[in-house]
Protein backbone atom coordinates (compact mmCIF):
# COMPACT_ATOMS: atom_id res chain seq x y z
CA UNK A 1 0.00 0.00 0.00
CA UNK A 2 1.24 3.67 -0.73
CA UNK A 3 1.29 6.58 0.81
CA UNK A 4 -1.88 8.66 0.03
CA UNK A 5 -4.07 5.54 -0.30
CA UNK A 6 -7.33 6.72 1.95
CA UNK A 7 -8.55 3.02 3.36
CA UNK A 8 -11.80 2.66 4.96
CA UNK A 9 -12.13 0.23 7.78
CA UNK A 10 -15.53 -1.34 7.61
CA UNK A 11 -16.13 -4.03 10.73
CA UNK A 12 -18.95 -5.99 11.97
CA UNK A 13 -20.16 -9.74 12.56
CA UNK A 14 -21.68 -10.36 9.49
CA UNK A 15 -23.75 -12.76 10.90
CA UNK A 16 -25.09 -13.24 8.15
CA UNK A 17 -23.96 -10.13 5.50
CA UNK A 18 -26.92 -8.31 4.27
CA UNK A 19 -28.22 -5.66 1.69
CA UNK A 20 -28.09 -3.19 4.37
CA UNK A 21 -23.49 -4.23 4.77
CA UNK A 22 -23.16 -3.70 0.94
CA UNK A 23 -25.50 -0.69 0.48
CA UNK A 24 -23.44 1.16 2.91
CA UNK A 25 -19.97 0.02 1.67
CA UNK A 26 -21.19 0.44 -2.00
CA UNK A 27 -22.19 4.69 -0.92
CA UNK A 28 -19.39 5.60 1.27
CA UNK A 29 -16.45 4.41 -0.98
CA UNK A 30 -18.45 6.98 -3.86
CA UNK A 31 -19.07 9.65 -1.40
CA UNK A 32 -15.98 9.65 0.91
CA UNK A 33 -13.92 9.36 -2.03
CA UNK A 34 -11.91 6.04 -0.76
CA UNK A 35 -9.31 3.73 -2.53
CA UNK A 36 -10.13 0.79 -1.06
CA UNK A 37 -12.70 -0.33 2.00
CA UNK A 38 -11.09 -3.19 4.14
CA UNK A 39 -14.23 -5.48 5.25
CA UNK A 40 -13.36 -7.14 8.57
CA UNK A 41 -15.29 -9.70 10.40
CA UNK A 42 -15.20 -9.94 13.93
CA UNK A 43 -13.95 -13.27 15.61
CA UNK A 44 -16.54 -12.38 18.47
CA UNK A 45 -17.87 -8.69 19.42
CA UNK A 46 -17.03 -7.94 22.82
CA UNK A 47 -19.93 -5.27 23.02
CA UNK A 48 -22.18 -8.53 21.70
CA UNK A 49 -24.47 -11.79 23.23
CA UNK A 50 -22.85 -14.62 22.10
CA UNK A 51 -26.00 -16.68 20.33
CA UNK A 52 -26.02 -19.64 18.29
CA UNK A 53 -24.57 -19.79 14.94
CA UNK A 54 -22.09 -19.94 12.47
CA UNK A 55 -18.64 -20.17 13.55
CA UNK A 56 -15.95 -16.91 12.69
CA UNK A 57 -15.08 -19.10 9.94
CA UNK A 58 -18.17 -19.75 8.14
CA UNK A 59 -19.04 -15.82 9.02
CA UNK A 60 -15.74 -15.18 6.73
CA UNK A 61 -17.08 -17.29 4.25
CA UNK A 62 -20.33 -15.83 4.04
CA UNK A 63 -18.46 -12.22 3.89
CA UNK A 64 -16.03 -13.39 1.11
CA UNK A 65 -19.22 -14.34 -0.80
CA UNK A 66 -21.44 -11.61 -0.51
CA UNK A 67 -18.20 -9.83 -2.24
CA UNK A 68 -16.90 -11.65 -4.42
CA UNK A 69 -16.67 -10.07 -8.24
CA UNK A 70 -16.99 -6.32 -6.28
CA UNK A 71 -13.59 -5.67 -7.68
CA UNK A 72 -10.29 -4.91 -5.67
CA UNK A 73 -11.24 -2.00 -3.93
CA UNK A 74 -13.14 -4.02 -1.82
CA UNK A 75 -10.28 -6.05 0.31
CA UNK A 76 -12.15 -8.89 3.12
CA UNK A 77 -9.50 -8.78 5.64
CA UNK A 78 -9.22 -12.18 7.21
CA UNK A 79 -7.10 -10.14 10.57
CA UNK A 80 -9.64 -10.51 13.65
CA UNK A 81 -10.54 -14.20 12.28
CA UNK A 82 -6.98 -15.25 12.44
CA UNK A 83 -6.31 -13.59 15.95
CA UNK A 84 -9.31 -15.47 17.59
CA UNK A 85 -10.52 -14.25 20.88
CA UNK A 86 -12.39 -10.85 21.84
CA UNK A 87 -12.08 -8.43 18.43
CA UNK A 88 -11.12 -4.97 19.59
CA UNK A 89 -11.44 -2.35 16.19
CA UNK A 90 -8.35 -0.77 17.97
CA UNK A 91 -5.66 -3.89 17.10
CA UNK A 92 -6.87 -3.64 13.51
CA UNK A 93 -6.62 -0.26 13.41
CA UNK A 94 -3.18 -0.38 14.62
CA UNK A 95 -1.82 -3.52 12.14
CA UNK A 96 -3.15 -1.40 9.50
CA UNK A 97 -1.41 1.86 10.89
CA UNK A 98 1.65 0.40 10.17
CA UNK A 99 0.79 1.04 5.57
CA UNK A 100 -1.36 3.48 6.01
CA UNK A 101 -1.44 7.56 7.62
CA UNK A 102 -3.96 7.93 10.41
CA UNK A 103 -4.43 10.93 7.92
CA UNK A 104 -5.94 8.22 5.43
CA UNK A 105 -7.80 5.99 7.81
CA UNK A 106 -11.34 5.81 8.29
CA UNK A 107 -13.04 3.58 10.37
CA UNK A 108 -16.56 3.11 9.26
CA UNK A 109 -19.35 3.04 11.67
CA UNK A 110 -23.44 2.73 11.63
CA UNK A 111 -24.61 5.39 13.51
CA UNK A 112 -26.29 2.73 16.25
CA UNK A 113 -22.66 1.70 17.04
CA UNK A 114 -22.50 5.42 18.44
CA UNK A 115 -24.14 4.77 21.32
CA UNK A 116 -21.69 2.42 22.49
CA UNK A 117 -18.71 3.91 21.37
CA UNK A 118 -17.46 4.94 24.73
CA UNK A 119 -17.15 1.55 26.00
CA UNK A 120 -14.60 0.60 23.20
CA UNK A 121 -11.10 -0.69 24.43
CA UNK A 122 -8.56 2.27 23.62
CA UNK A 123 -11.47 4.69 22.34
CA UNK A 124 -9.29 7.64 22.55
CA UNK A 125 -6.80 6.15 20.36
CA UNK A 126 -9.17 4.91 17.68
CA UNK A 127 -10.13 8.55 17.50
CA UNK A 128 -6.71 9.58 17.18
CA UNK A 129 -5.44 7.00 15.29
CA UNK A 130 -8.05 6.70 12.28
CA UNK A 131 -10.97 9.27 10.76
CA UNK A 132 -14.03 8.17 11.59
CA UNK A 133 -17.25 7.95 8.73
CA UNK A 134 -20.76 7.67 10.72
CA UNK A 135 -23.24 6.40 8.13
CA UNK A 136 -27.16 6.57 8.63
CA UNK A 137 -29.54 3.86 9.98
CA UNK A 138 -33.44 3.15 9.56
CA UNK A 139 -34.79 4.81 12.71
CA UNK A 140 -31.56 6.76 13.89
CA UNK A 141 -30.79 10.55 13.55
CA UNK A 142 -27.74 12.06 12.57
CA UNK A 143 -26.50 14.52 16.26
CA UNK A 144 -27.22 18.29 15.25
CA UNK A 145 -24.65 19.68 17.80
CA UNK A 146 -21.82 18.46 19.64
CA UNK A 147 -24.62 18.10 22.43
CA UNK A 148 -26.13 15.29 21.03
CA UNK A 149 -22.10 13.55 20.71
CA UNK A 150 -21.75 11.19 24.01
CA UNK A 151 -19.83 12.87 26.06
CA UNK A 152 -16.11 11.73 25.21
CA UNK A 153 -16.80 12.58 21.94
CA UNK A 154 -18.32 16.24 22.91
CA UNK A 155 -14.96 16.94 24.71
CA UNK A 156 -12.88 16.33 21.98
CA UNK A 157 -15.05 18.81 19.63
CA UNK A 158 -13.06 21.18 18.13
CA UNK A 159 -14.87 22.36 15.36
CA UNK A 160 -18.50 21.52 14.90
CA UNK A 161 -19.82 22.20 11.08
CA UNK A 162 -23.31 19.58 11.07
CA UNK A 163 -22.02 16.85 8.32
CA UNK A 164 -17.91 17.49 9.23
CA UNK A 165 -16.42 17.31 13.22
CA UNK A 166 -12.84 18.31 13.65
CA UNK A 167 -11.63 16.52 16.63
CA UNK A 168 -8.87 17.87 18.56
CA UNK A 169 -6.52 14.59 18.13
CA UNK A 170 -6.07 16.02 14.48
CA UNK A 171 -9.01 13.32 12.93
CA UNK A 172 -12.40 14.04 11.99
CA UNK A 173 -15.52 12.83 12.18
CA UNK A 174 -17.98 12.78 8.60
CA UNK A 175 -21.78 11.90 8.53
CA UNK A 176 -22.50 10.15 5.40
CA UNK A 177 -26.45 9.84 4.82
CA UNK A 178 -27.50 6.23 3.35
CA UNK A 179 -30.43 5.20 1.20
CA UNK A 180 -32.47 3.43 3.70
CA UNK A 181 -32.55 -0.51 3.03
CA UNK A 182 -34.08 -1.76 6.44
CA UNK A 183 -32.52 -4.89 7.61
CA UNK A 184 -30.29 -6.28 10.37
CA UNK A 185 -28.67 -9.79 10.39
CA UNK A 186 -31.24 -10.53 13.56
CA UNK A 187 -33.84 -10.05 11.39
CA UNK A 188 -32.68 -12.18 8.58
CA UNK A 189 -32.01 -14.99 11.09
CA UNK A 190 -34.81 -14.87 12.35
CA UNK A 191 -36.63 -14.71 8.91
CA UNK A 192 -34.04 -18.02 7.74
CA UNK A 193 -35.45 -19.95 10.98
CA UNK A 194 -39.11 -19.03 10.32
CA UNK A 195 -38.65 -19.89 6.75
CA UNK A 196 -39.60 -16.59 5.15
CA UNK A 197 -37.97 -15.59 2.04
CA UNK A 198 -35.13 -13.14 2.00
CA UNK A 199 -33.70 -13.09 -1.31
CA UNK A 200 -34.67 -9.46 -0.85
CA UNK A 201 -32.05 -9.34 2.02
CA UNK A 202 -28.96 -11.10 1.70
CA UNK A 203 -27.00 -12.13 -1.95
CA UNK A 204 -27.85 -15.11 -4.08
CA UNK A 205 -24.44 -16.90 -3.08
CA UNK A 206 -24.76 -16.12 0.70
CA UNK A 207 -28.07 -17.55 0.95
CA UNK A 208 -27.09 -20.60 -0.91
CA UNK A 209 -24.02 -21.10 1.67
CA UNK A 210 -26.19 -20.74 4.38
CA UNK A 211 -28.69 -23.56 3.14
CA UNK A 212 -26.34 -25.88 2.15
CA UNK A 213 -24.50 -25.72 5.30
CA UNK A 214 -27.70 -25.38 7.46
CA UNK A 215 -26.28 -22.46 9.15
CA UNK A 216 -29.20 -21.23 10.95
CA UNK A 217 -31.03 -24.52 12.13
CA UNK A 218 -32.43 -24.46 15.20
CA UNK A 219 -30.46 -26.23 17.86
CA UNK A 220 -33.78 -28.46 18.58
CA UNK A 221 -31.54 -31.65 18.71
CA UNK A 222 -30.03 -30.75 22.03
CA UNK A 223 -32.83 -29.58 23.40
CA UNK A 224 -35.21 -32.81 22.83
CA UNK A 225 -37.98 -31.77 25.23
CA UNK A 226 -39.55 -28.14 24.71
CA UNK A 227 -41.81 -28.64 27.47
CA UNK A 228 -39.00 -29.72 29.98
CA UNK A 229 -36.77 -26.77 28.55
CA UNK A 230 -39.42 -24.57 29.73
CA UNK A 231 -40.13 -25.42 33.14
CA UNK A 232 -36.18 -25.23 33.60
CA UNK A 233 -36.19 -22.08 32.49
CA UNK A 234 -39.18 -20.83 34.43
CA UNK A 235 -36.81 -22.83 37.67
CA UNK A 236 -33.65 -20.70 36.80
CA UNK A 237 -35.66 -17.61 37.04
CA UNK A 238 -37.18 -18.44 40.20
CA UNK A 239 -33.82 -19.32 41.59
CA UNK A 240 -32.93 -15.61 41.35
CA UNK A 241 -35.84 -14.27 42.78
CA UNK A 242 -38.01 -13.78 39.48
CA UNK A 243 -41.39 -12.64 40.38
CA UNK A 244 -44.81 -13.49 38.75
CA UNK A 245 -43.18 -16.52 36.46
CA UNK A 246 -45.89 -17.52 34.10
CA UNK A 247 -45.47 -20.19 31.17
CA UNK A 248 -47.78 -21.14 28.56
CA UNK A 249 -47.61 -23.92 25.69
CA UNK A 250 -48.66 -22.11 22.49
CA UNK A 251 -48.64 -25.23 20.07
CA UNK A 252 -52.52 -25.10 19.63
CA UNK A 253 -52.21 -20.99 18.36
CA UNK A 254 -50.77 -19.65 16.09
CA UNK A 255 -47.79 -17.83 17.67
CA UNK A 256 -44.10 -17.44 16.70
CA UNK A 257 -43.01 -20.36 19.79
CA UNK A 258 -44.47 -23.38 20.65
CA UNK A 259 -43.69 -21.93 24.42
CA UNK A 260 -42.92 -19.06 26.50
CA UNK A 261 -42.05 -17.89 29.56
CA UNK A 262 -42.78 -14.63 31.21
CA UNK A 263 -41.53 -13.08 34.32
CA UNK A 264 -40.22 -9.92 36.03
CA UNK A 265 -37.41 -8.26 37.83
CA UNK A 266 -37.90 -5.70 39.93
CA UNK A 267 -35.41 -3.00 38.22
CA UNK A 268 -33.70 -2.96 35.03
CA UNK A 269 -30.52 -4.34 36.66
CA UNK A 270 -32.78 -7.26 38.50
CA UNK A 271 -34.55 -8.04 34.40
CA UNK A 272 -31.10 -8.45 33.22
CA UNK A 273 -29.19 -10.00 35.23
CA UNK A 274 -32.21 -12.56 35.46
CA UNK A 275 -31.66 -13.29 31.54
CA UNK A 276 -27.68 -13.52 31.93
CA UNK A 277 -27.84 -16.16 34.88
CA UNK A 278 -30.76 -17.54 32.59
CA UNK A 279 -28.53 -17.91 29.60
CA UNK A 280 -25.52 -18.93 31.42
CA UNK A 281 -27.51 -21.84 32.82
CA UNK A 282 -28.83 -22.92 29.42
CA UNK A 283 -25.67 -23.10 28.22
CA UNK A 284 -24.00 -25.32 31.33
CA UNK A 285 -27.25 -27.86 30.79
CA UNK A 286 -27.44 -27.91 27.35
CA UNK A 287 -24.87 -26.46 25.76
CA UNK A 288 -27.23 -24.22 23.58
CA UNK A 289 -26.79 -20.31 22.91
CA UNK A 290 -29.54 -18.35 22.46
CA UNK A 291 -30.97 -17.66 18.46
CA UNK A 292 -31.39 -14.18 19.57
CA UNK A 293 -31.51 -11.82 22.60
CA UNK A 294 -32.97 -8.44 23.02
CA UNK A 295 -33.19 -5.33 25.15
CA UNK A 296 -30.49 -6.86 27.54
CA UNK A 297 -28.78 -3.69 28.11
CA UNK A 298 -31.75 -1.65 28.88
CA UNK A 299 -33.14 -4.19 30.98
CA UNK A 300 -36.69 -3.40 30.53
CA UNK A 301 -38.22 -6.04 28.32
CA UNK A 302 -35.80 -8.81 27.51
CA UNK A 303 -36.94 -11.30 25.16
CA UNK A 304 -34.53 -14.33 25.01
CA UNK A 305 -35.48 -16.56 21.99
CA UNK A 306 -34.52 -20.64 21.87
CA UNK A 307 -36.49 -21.18 18.89
CA UNK A 308 -39.21 -23.10 20.14
CA UNK A 309 -39.52 -21.14 23.40
CA UNK A 310 -39.41 -17.53 24.00
CA UNK A 311 -38.19 -16.02 27.13
CA UNK A 312 -39.58 -12.43 28.12
CA UNK A 313 -37.98 -11.04 31.11
CA UNK A 314 -39.10 -7.86 32.37
CA UNK A 315 -38.79 -4.78 34.52
CA UNK A 316 -42.21 -5.75 36.10
CA UNK A 317 -43.16 -2.41 35.41
CA UNK A 318 -42.87 -2.04 31.87
CA UNK A 319 -44.79 -5.78 31.93
CA UNK A 320 -47.73 -3.91 33.57
CA UNK A 321 -47.63 -1.42 30.27
CA UNK A 322 -47.92 -3.64 27.90
CA UNK A 323 -49.77 -6.77 29.62
CA UNK A 324 -48.41 -9.67 27.59
CA UNK A 325 -50.04 -12.71 29.07
CA UNK A 326 -53.79 -11.18 27.00
CA UNK A 327 -52.00 -12.56 23.97
CA UNK A 328 -51.99 -15.90 25.19
CA UNK A 329 -55.07 -16.06 26.77
CA UNK A 330 -55.61 -18.99 24.10
CA UNK A 331 -52.85 -21.00 24.65
CA UNK A 332 -52.35 -23.13 27.68
CA UNK A 333 -51.17 -22.15 31.25
CA UNK A 334 -47.99 -24.10 32.48
CA UNK A 335 -49.11 -23.23 36.06
CA UNK A 336 -45.46 -23.22 36.92
CA UNK A 337 -44.58 -22.86 40.35
CA UNK A 338 -40.94 -22.43 42.67
CA UNK A 339 -40.15 -25.50 43.61
CA UNK A 340 -38.91 -24.00 46.65
CA UNK A 341 -42.22 -23.01 47.32
CA UNK A 342 -43.16 -26.56 46.58
CA UNK A 343 -41.12 -28.03 49.27
P1 LIG B 1 -27.06 -7.57 14.30
O1 LIG B 1 -28.49 -7.46 13.89
O2 LIG B 1 -26.60 -9.00 14.52
O3 LIG B 1 -26.71 -6.66 15.48
P2 LIG B 1 -26.19 -5.83 12.10
O4 LIG B 1 -27.21 -6.04 11.04
O5 LIG B 1 -26.28 -4.57 12.91
O6 LIG B 1 -26.15 -7.09 13.07
P3 LIG B 1 -23.26 -5.86 11.91
O7 LIG B 1 -22.53 -6.91 11.17
O8 LIG B 1 -23.15 -5.84 13.37
O9 LIG B 1 -24.80 -5.98 11.38
O10 LIG B 1 -22.95 -4.43 11.33
C1 LIG B 1 -21.79 -4.03 10.67
C2 LIG B 1 -21.93 -2.58 10.30
O11 LIG B 1 -22.98 -2.40 9.35
C3 LIG B 1 -22.28 -1.66 11.46
O12 LIG B 1 -21.52 -0.46 11.36
C4 LIG B 1 -23.76 -1.39 11.26
O13 LIG B 1 -24.14 -0.14 11.80
C5 LIG B 1 -23.86 -1.39 9.75
N1 LIG B 1 -25.22 -1.77 9.30
C6 LIG B 1 -25.86 -2.92 9.58
N2 LIG B 1 -27.07 -2.95 9.01
C7 LIG B 1 -27.21 -1.80 8.33
C8 LIG B 1 -28.27 -1.22 7.53
N3 LIG B 1 -29.42 -1.86 7.34
N4 LIG B 1 -28.06 -0.01 6.97
C9 LIG B 1 -26.89 0.63 7.20
N5 LIG B 1 -25.85 0.17 7.94
C10 LIG B 1 -26.01 -1.03 8.51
Amino acid sequence: MIKGTRVGIFGGSFNPPHMGHLNSLQTVIKKAGLDEIRIVPAAANPLKVKVEGPSPEQRLEMTRLALSGWGDQFVVDDQEVLRGGKSYTIDTILNLRKQVDANDLYLILGIDQLQDFEKWKSVHKVITEANIIITSRPGFHFPQSPEELPPFLEKEVLEFDFNFIELKTGRNIQFIKLEDVVVSSTEVRKWIRIKKNVSKYIPLAVEKYIRENNIYASPGHRIKDYEKFTEFCANQLFSRKAIAVRGFDLRKIASPSEFTVVASGTSTRHASSLAENLMKAVKEEYNVYPQSVEGIQEGRWVVVDYGSLICHVFYDYVRQEYSIEKLWAEGKDLGLLDPDLKK
